[in-house]
């Protein structure tokens, strides 16, 4: 399995538009973060999680050739408006593409996407998707997901875990209940916004909090905003967490 950060800013991006501050304006290429969104490939299969707004420029960049199932966190903007451009890779391989949300989020994305999934757009050109309702444990392809119930401010949402490595993005809190869930991760990867409290946020310190009840190997830090340059970020984190950056490619 072979996992990618297709993206891992917040949902403004970075640089954030109009802003000039020093992270904006940083040269370093891991200060240049689009919106959040990881990319599995595993056997010749590949799913993605949210299609963010700039999903189709990261699916250029990894050089994405197919696409089996897209796996929905939530249904904020920054989370789902790149779903028209997955058309692409059902045009290539002529079989509904798969979408798995829960029944909040499914009803939020086929009102945002009324042309696609109603059927009857007149003017062609759009994907066919097979939309899944998540209620427990899925398959994709033969792989296992394990959905992770998480708090986002007061909206519950779902996080993923997939094998050893779980993907917390917008996450405030972690309800006890899904903690069981987390147990022997090889690798977290969790919403660290920025040092100040964020009412829908984890900050970098809560985020260090959680990896460290886990005992997790390996923690990715993402959902980052302009407040964390990267370099000077990663020098003060314990060696076994660091900030994701677009692009990083983890083997598993
Ligand atoms: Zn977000
Ligand atoms: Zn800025
Ligand atoms: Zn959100």
């Amino acid at each position: 399995m072979r996992v990618t950060f297709l993206g891992t800013g917040t949902s403004t991006g970075v640089p954030t538009l109009a802003c000039h501050c020093r992270v904006c304006a940083s040269p370093d290429p891991r200060d240049k973060r689009t919106r959040p969104s990881l990319l599995v490939r595993f056997g010749d299969r590949a799913l993605v999680i949210d299609t963010t707004p700039d999903f189709r420029a990261q699916a250029l960049r990894e050089g994405m050739d197919r696409l089996d199932a897209v796996l929905f966190t939530h249904s904020h903007a920054d989370h789902i408006l790149g779903l028209d451009d997955v058309r692409g890779f059902y045009f290539r391989q002529q079989k509904p593409i798969p979408v798995f949300a829960d029944a909040h989020s499914m009803e939020n994305i086929r009102r945002t996407f009324k042309y696609i999934f109603d059927g009857d757009y007149p003017y062609g050109g759009v994907a066919r998707l097979d939309p899944h309702l998540i209620d427990g444990p899925f398959e994709v392809e033969g792989l296992e997901v394990i959905p992770v119930p998480v708090m986002h401010g007061n909206l519950p949402i779902l996080g993923f875990r997939i094998d050893g490595v779980a993907y917390l993005t917008d996450v405030s809190e972690i309800p006890e209940s899904s903690y069981p869930l987390l147990e022997g991760l090889d690798v977290l990867v969790l919403d660290a916004l920025r040092p100040r409290p964020h009412p829908t946020h984890l900050t970098v310190e809560q985020a260090l909090g959680v990896m460290e009840r886990l005992k997790v190997r390996k923690g990715y830090c993402t959902h980052i905003a302009h407040d964390l340059g990267h370099e000077e970020t990663n020098a003060r984190l314990p060696p076994h967490v660091r900030l994701a950056y677009d692009g990083l490619q983890l083997e598993l």
